[in-house]
């Protein structure tokens, strides 16, 4: 089932036809990777080719990747399996702010970007190694952080970095050593791959206690059969991610289009380096709820910057923490684009959304 125009790959990818057909192929025979017989063996071959892919995704060893069922967990792994204080950006995904205990929050900037300064004084004040979570590019706005810079200052301080690089892979260049990180966390749908895989980078020499308690699967790192269909299709979609097409071009030209039909529209986090295929922006008077649900009419899916908990539509903590005003962060809309995306899906929302703003006006 897809909208005529999905314009929402940050929350997720349409799966790419590999990566559908070799999880086919899996799912038509038996699997257990911890098997001995031969079918398990092949079953671990292709588990163990999967985590070679996704090892060279990331310039790591294929033995510093942990499989999970996403991104979530792999978060949830660090947060409860380092015994470390906490330390961790006012701008993380909710799988973050949920996990952690009693963590001191990081700020960020009006443009969207960790503040390193805060971070440093923050460290210095603790007087002990932190645990310090920094994601790499933000789920909504897109801004990329300084996470080789944060990676710097928190080793001076001692202590270990987590990024979680959800929504980099493909998008930006993503190295474990160029960024000097100790943890970093991946997830297979933001990237043409299949719901319910991620992995975790794990450090050479660095353990961490299990999140999940049973057999030894995983070098008894994570207990449970592992889900041999999605981590193969995952391994595909690691395969693919070098050949993902780059969206600057198409997103810069959306928000000229915007622009041109509203020119006190505001792009959230425009001023610092951002993810090519992400765009979050709104205008005064016209909210993010207004909007979503008219180019829903229209068959376009995006999403708002504001979750909806318990009926109610909370402005985002992201924007929020950037300094946005309550009602602005209302407001806000996201578009994120992919690797199906064409010019003429774009050129549709454009439209689209300038009939909705105009009608807002003329209100
Ligand atoms: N971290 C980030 C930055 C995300 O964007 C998401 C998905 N919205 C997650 C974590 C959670 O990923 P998963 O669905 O694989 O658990």
């Amino acid at each position: 089932m897809r909208a005529s125009t999905y314009l929402d790959y940050n929350a997720t990818q349409p799966i790419k036809p590999a990566v559908r057909d070799a999880m086919i192929d899996i799912l038509a025979g038996p699997t257990n990777a911890s098997s001995i017989h031969q079918i398990g063996q092949r079953a671990r071959s292709r588990v163990e080719q999967a985590r070679a892919s996704v090892a060279a995704l990331i310039g790591a060893r294929p033995g510093d990747i942990l499989f999970t069922s996403g991104a979530t967990e792999a978060n949830a792994t660090v947060l409860r399996g380092v015994g470390l204080r906490q330390v961790v950006s006012a701008i993380e995904h909710p799988s973050i702010r949920a996990a952690a205990t009693n963590p001191m929050v990081i700020p960020v900037d009006g443009s969207g970007l960790v503040d390193l300064d805060s971070l440093d004084r923050m460290l210095a004040g603790l007087g002990e190694p932190a645990l310090v979570s920094v994601m790499l590019a933000n789920n909504e706005t897109g801004v990329i952080q300084p996470v080789a810079e944060a990676a710097r200052i928190v080793h001076a301080r001692g202590g270990l970095l987590h990024s979680d690089a959800a929504q980099a892979p493909g998008r930006i260049p993503v190295d474990v050593a160029a960024l000097g990180v100790d943890l970093m966390t991946l997830s297979a749908h933001k990237m043409g791959g299949p719901q319910g895989a991620g992995a975790l980078f794990i450090r050479d020499g660095l353990t961490l206690a299990p999140l999940l308690l049973g057999g030894g699967q995983e070098q008894r790192r994570r207990g449970g059969t592992e889900n041999v269909a999605a981590i193969v299709g995952f391994g595909v979609a690691a395969d693919l991610a070098a050949e993902s097409p780059d969206l600057a071009e198409l997103r810069d030209a959306m928000e000229a289009g915007l622009t041109q039909a509203a020119p006190e529209i505001t792009v959230h986090g425009a001023l610092a380096p951002r993810l090519g295929n992400t765009s979050c922006f709104g205008v005064p008077g016209l909210s993010a709820e207004t909007a979503l649900i008219a180019l829903d009419l229209m068959g376009i899916a995006v999403s708002s910057g504001a979750a909806c908990s318990s009926g109610a539509v909370e402005p985002s903590p992201v924007l929020l923490a950037m300094g946005v005003a309550q009602a602005t962060a209302r407001e806000a809309i996201r578009v994120s684009l992919g690797w199906a995306t064409t010019p003429a899906e774009v050129d549709h929302l454009v439209e689209s959304w300038a009939i909705v703003y105009r009608r807002t006006k003329a209100a």
